[in-house]
This record gives C-alpha cells, sequence and structure tokens, in this order.
C-alpha cells in the first residue's frame, strides 16, 4: 500500500476501470489488472497459474522474437528430460545449496488404493533413485554435452532450450514469481574463458536489445554481486528493469559459468595442441516473468496497456448497430476495412487485426478491449459509415478518441503503432529516470528507502560483502547490479566506509 497522499508520480483519475487504483493499492491493482486484461487466473495448484488466451498469445509473441533473435545469434534449439537424476544435482556444491530448498521430487512411479481410502504411492514402486523436476537444466544438459563433446572441432555448442521448470517458491505472485514457470536456457560451450564471457555478454546484449525495443521496457545492464549470484556460476550478468511502484525487476540473467559445471559434468574436450581439457560454460534466461515485468511497466488504472509489436491485436474495430439492416451495412464496412489494414506491415509482418461481432452492449464490449490492452481500437457506426471515417483511440492516450477519415487511419496505422511503440518507452523511461538518483550517505540512504517513502534506484559506493548484505537484508532491500556502463569512479562505501572503485545500484526489489 502506498502512503497518503497519492504519490505525485502517478496521476490519480477521478474514474477509472480498474479498482483499486494504482495509487492506492498497487499489488492488488496488479492482480485486477491480471484478471481483467484475460490474461490469467490462479489455479487449483498452489503456487501455479493458468495462463489465458489472451495472456499465452503475448507470450507466443515474446517467444517468436526472441527465437529469432537466438537463432540469428547461431543457436539451435534442442529439448532435454523434464527430470533430473539427483545424483547430477549433487555433483555441483553450489549449485545443489542454491537451489536444494525449493526442488520438487519424484519419488514413486506408481499409486495404488490407499486401504484407508483414496490413493497412495505404492510402496513396491519407490525409485532407487529420486528424480528432480528441473529447477534448470544445467546438470542434464551438462551431462548431454559431455557427450557431444569431443575435440575442439566440435565447439563451440549453443543450444536453447523452450520449457518449463518448477522451483518450489514459498511466496508466489502470477507471472512474476510462481512455482511453475514457462521460460528459455540458453546453454553453451565453448573452447576459451574469453569466448564464453563473450557469449555471456552477447546474449545479455540481447536481452536489453529485447527488453527495450521489442517490450519498450527501459533497462540497466549490471554483474550482479557475489550475493545474488547465479549458484555455481563465476559470474552472473542481469538487466534489471523499474516497475511503476518503483521497485526493481530482474528481468533476464546470463551466467558466466567458467568451468564448474564442465568440471563437475565432465565436459572435456581434446584441443587444437593435442591437450585434454575441460571446456567453458554459460547459461542464459528469461521467463513468463517478462509478462509480469510487461504488465507493471506499462498497465495503468485502466487496465493492460501492450506494446505494439507484442499485442496479439493491434487493432480492434467494434462495430456498433441498432437492427439488422445497420448491421449488415455496417458488418460490410468493418470486414472491408479489416482486410485494408492487415495489408499494411507494421515491424515487419501485417497489422493484426481483431473484428469483434460478439452481441454484446457496446459499451461492455469497448471497456473489455480497453482492459485488454489492444493498441488501437475503431468504433464503426451506421453515421460512420456514411462519412467513411472510423472512431478512433488510442490506448495510451487521455481522452475520448476522435472521429478520422478511413484513407487517413488505414494509411497512417503503422507509423501510428510505431509511435506508440516509442512513446510507451519514453514514457517508462521518464518514470525510472525521476526515481534515479546518487545518494552517498547511509542517512541520506535511510531517508529515501524510509517505509514511507518512495524509493527508487539509488546508485552507491560500496563494497561487497556481509557488512553490507545485512544492512540491505535488515531494510528489505537487494543490490540489483553494478551497472555495465558505469563509469569508475572512486567513493567511500556507504556501508562500511571502505574504498569503492563504482557505484552499484540498490532498491527494493520484487
Ligand atoms: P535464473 O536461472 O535464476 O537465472 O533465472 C532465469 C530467469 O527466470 C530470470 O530472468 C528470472 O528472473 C526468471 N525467474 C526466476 N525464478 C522465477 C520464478 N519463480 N517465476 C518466474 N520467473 C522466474
Amino acid at each position: 500500500m502506498f502512503p497518503n497522499p497519492v504519490p505525485p508520480w502517478i496521476p490519480h483519475p477521478a474514474m477509472s476501470a480498474i479498482t483499486p487504483t494504482r495509487a492506492e493499492d498497487y499489488p492488488e491493482w496488479y492482480q485486477q489488472v491480471i484478471k481483467a486484461a484475460d490474461l490469467a487466473e490462479t489455479s487449483d495448484v498452489r503456487g501455479c497459474m493458468v495462463i489465458k488466451p489472451w495472456g499465452y498469445a503475448i507470450w507466443e509473441n515474446i517467444q517468436r522474437r526472441l527465437d529469432a533473435m537466438f537463432k540469428a545469434t547461431g543457436h539451435e534449439n534442442a529439448y532435454f528430460p523434464l527430470f533430473i537424476p539427483m545424483s547430477f544435482l549433487e555433483k555441483e556444491a553450489e549449485h545443489v545449496e542454491g537451489f536444494a530448498k525449493e526442488c520438487a521430487v519424484v519419488t514413486h512411479h506408481r499409486l495404488e488404493p490407499d486401504p484407508e481410502g483414496g490413493l497412495r504411492p505404492a510402496p513396491g514402486s519407490k525409485l532407487e533413485e529420486p528424480l528432480i523436476v528441473r529447477p534448470t537444466s544445467e546438470t542434464i544438459i551438462g551431462a548431454t554435452f559431455a557427450r557431444w563433446v569431443q575435440s575442439y572441432r566440435d565447439l563451440p555448442i549453443l543450444i536453447n532450450q523452450w520449457a518449463n521448470v518448477v522451483r518450489w517458491e514459498m511466496r508466489t505472485r502470477m507471472f512474476l514469481r510462481t512455482a511453475e514457470f514457462l521460460w528459455q536456457e540458453g546453454h553453451t560451450v565453448h573452447a576459451t574463458s574469453e569466448e564464453a564471457q563473450e557469449e555471456t555478454r552477447q546474449m545479455l546484449e540481447v536481452y536489453a536489445d529485447f527488453a527495450e525495443n521489442t517490450m519498450a521496457m527501459p533497462v540497466i545492464k549490471g554483474r550482479k554481486t557475489a550475493g545474488e549470484r547465479f549458484p555455481g556460476a563465476v559470474d552472473t550478468l542481469s538487466i534489471e528493469a523499474m516497475m511503476q511502484d518503483r521497485k526493481a525487476l530482474q528481468a533476464g540473467t546470463s551466467h558466466f559459468l567458467g568451468q564448474n559445471f564442465a568440471k563437475a559434468q565432465e565436459i572435456k574436450f581434446q584441443a587444437e595442441s593435442g591437450e585434454l581439457t575441460y571446456g567453458w560454460t554459460t547459461s542464459w534466461g528469461v521467463s513468463t516473468r517478462l509478462v509480469g515485468g510487461l504488465i507493471m511497466t506499462h498497465a495503468d488504472d485502466d487496465g493492460m496497456v501492450i506494446p505494439p509489436k507484442l499485442a496479439p491485436a493491434h487493432v480492434a474495430i467494434l462495430p456498433i448497430y441498432r437492427n439488422d439492416d445497420e448491421r449488415a451495412e455496417v458488418l460490410k464496412y468493418c470486414d472491408s476495412l479489416k482486410a485494408e489494414l492487415e495489408a499494411q506491415t507494421f515491424d515487419g509482418a501485417p497489422v493484426r487485426v481483431k473484428l469483434d461481432d460478439r452481441d454484446i452492449r457496446g459499451g461492455d464490449k469497448k471497456w473489455q478491449w480497453v482492459k485488454r490492452g489492444v493498441p488501437f481500437r475503431a468504433e464503426v457506426g451506421p453515421r460512420d459509415v456514411k462519412g467513411d471515417a472510423v472512431f478512433l483511440s488510442r490506448r495510451d492516450v487521455d481522452g475520448k478518441g476522435k472521429g478520422t477519415p478511413r484513407g487517413e487511419f488505414v494509411g497512417t496505422i503503422a507509423s501510428a503503432l510505431e509511435e506508440m511503440q516509442q512513446g510507451l518507452f519514453d514514457r517508462a523511461a521518464k518514470l525510472r529516470d525521476e526515481a534515479t538518483c546518487e545518494i552517498d550517505t547511509m542517512e541520506e540512504f535511510e531517508k529515501y528507502f524510509a517505509e514511507d517513502a518512495p524509493g527508487g534506484l539509488a546508485y552507491c559506493h560500496f563494497v561487497d560483502g556481509p557488512e553490507m548484505e545485512a544492512k540491505l537484508k535488515a531494510m528489505k532491500l537487494t543490490a540489483r547490479c553494478i551497472p555495465l556502463e558505469g563509469k569508475p569512479e572512486k567513493g567511500k562505501c556507504i556501508f562500511t566506509g571502505g574504498e569503492s572503485q563504482q557505484r552499484g545500484i540498490f532498491a527494493r526489489a520484487y
């Protein structure tokens, strides 16, 4: 809940389609947007959600674009088992420690009637070795790579997998943190440390490009502090975004794994010199959390707002009529309008149009599309047909829409979508920049993150270590990252007073 009065960075509308508004109760607003936009719903399984068609279509668009970017950088898709033998996980000590607390474990393979009623796992079907439902696949994929790699000629191996994973999260929130989630995980093996580090950087760039240019979500590229590193990684890079409540969201990660997993999984190869050496591996992933990031970046008090590049439909055409005669006339006009729009190109593909001819009240229909976040709504009634026009509204712009000649609408739809895409990015970047500052003393830091203060992203000098971690934990804050593009700058750590070479970013986070 936000402090009163309503924080100035979120406009407080007189009326809104979503109750509560962002300013009244941000976490509850988030849940209500998901419901009103028909994106997903909670399920009968703890921590797991049902992704509904409109939400899944956004995920499919995310997948499609990222998949093309992965392939353009030389990666191929493959698929590995859902189950990981427990002994595989044990091989990398840090990795098992990091994931042991949140694993789903399969111990039996058959059910039988329970004498006390219902069913029970059949005692006679106990597995010799328990199987873990993958929380991430470094170990099983590493074991496979060990068979694929013999010589330097087999390298690099550049693989991506689209899959679901399970992490038994204690506090879940739809899309942002679920027990089962959908993701992609890239896994690569290289002959040298430099090549693997180059890959780690490259995939971070791919994620940042995608976040900014497709999701219209500004991100900061950075390196994680030791406490935030992926279990078993030498180095974790991430992209960090800021949501409208000024909390940070880790939107994607790219890990340089050094030879840790190669040694644990025996990924060895004969180098050009003839010497037998271990490979260097990386892994990188983004998940359905991105849909949560999209909502928290762009949605408003009337519901979802989808950046055009990810919108399942760019335009919803909404016919309005009172009787059968009008209906025939209006629908004919709408059909041809749809065809004209679909002949236009946006973002390298035909404009996506949904003609909503359902027999429901005009007002309700319109509000459904507002709440679902479709970029443009074109209402068409008999008067518009006569005037060869539409009544056009753009989702992210205030106001009530306006009558627009049909030719102008069709002729400018591609540039209008482009403009909206850019407008959403600019708006989010402005909000983030306004909530970003440099802080040089603990006193200021405590004030900035006081419980009744809005907070934001604080750039501070720091020395990574237990003292900093303890202070952050006590304040319910996290080190987000050390920005890659940050300038080296000497200063004093606000936690310990020690010498610091560069600022890190600190924030409340999801
Ligand atoms: P990791 O393997 O921990 O580096 O995570 C890879 C990606 O999945 C990151 O972008 C995380 O933000 C995301 N992620 C991690 N845990 C969850 C979760 N419980 N639900 C949704 N996304 C997650």
